[in-house]
């Protein structure tokens, strides 16, 4: 009889993310339908951002694949608001820039506008069919982290 090896499986604390590839290229292409074609998903401590007029998104690894999935959903939200208010203003850049302005501006105009960018990211994932646990949970995280950050704390 051979030494019974019993191996140790340390538990990770996130469930492993096998349809990453296969999300992360649906929200491409919904994100293309409204002509951002540059993305980019990063490996470094920075944030997820979007520029809107030069149709760039960067989408933020660094908590976790299932979390930029979430994230990418929200830049689309933010993608959706900003093509609605765009054509509003019938595509005057200075008038949307001023806007934006105003937006950051405000605390309650500002997690208003976050908001809104996490339930059209929602409505994004459930129409791809893309798993959805967990995401009030992170969104809530994010909006706090935004609540509490330095720019908003000297008003
Ligand atoms: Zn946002």
């Amino acid at each position: 009889m051979g030494v019974k090896v019993t191996l140790m499986v340390k538990m990770k604390n996130k469930p492993e993310y096998h349809s990453f590839e296969k999300d992360f290229n649906k929200l491409c292409n919904e994100a293309a339908k409204m002509g951002y074609i540059y993305i980019r998903l990063i490996n470094d401590k920075s944030t997820s951002s979007v520029g809107h007029l030069s149709r760039n998104i960067f989408i933020s690894k660094k908590d976790g694949e299932q979390e930029a999935i979430f994230q990418f959903s929200h830049e689309l939200g933010h993608c959706i608001r900003f093509r609605k208010r765009f054509k509003k203003v019938n595509g005057n850049k200075e008038t949307i820039l001023e806007l934006y302005k105003n937006i950051k501006k405000s605390k309650l105009l500002f997690m208003i506008d976050e908001l809104e960018a996490w339930v059209e990211g929602y409505i994004i994932l459930s129409k791809n069919s893309i798993v959805r646990k967990g995401f009030w949970k992170y969104a809530i995280h994010c909006m706090k982290s935004h609540f509490n950050s330095e720019r908003f704390k000297k008003k």
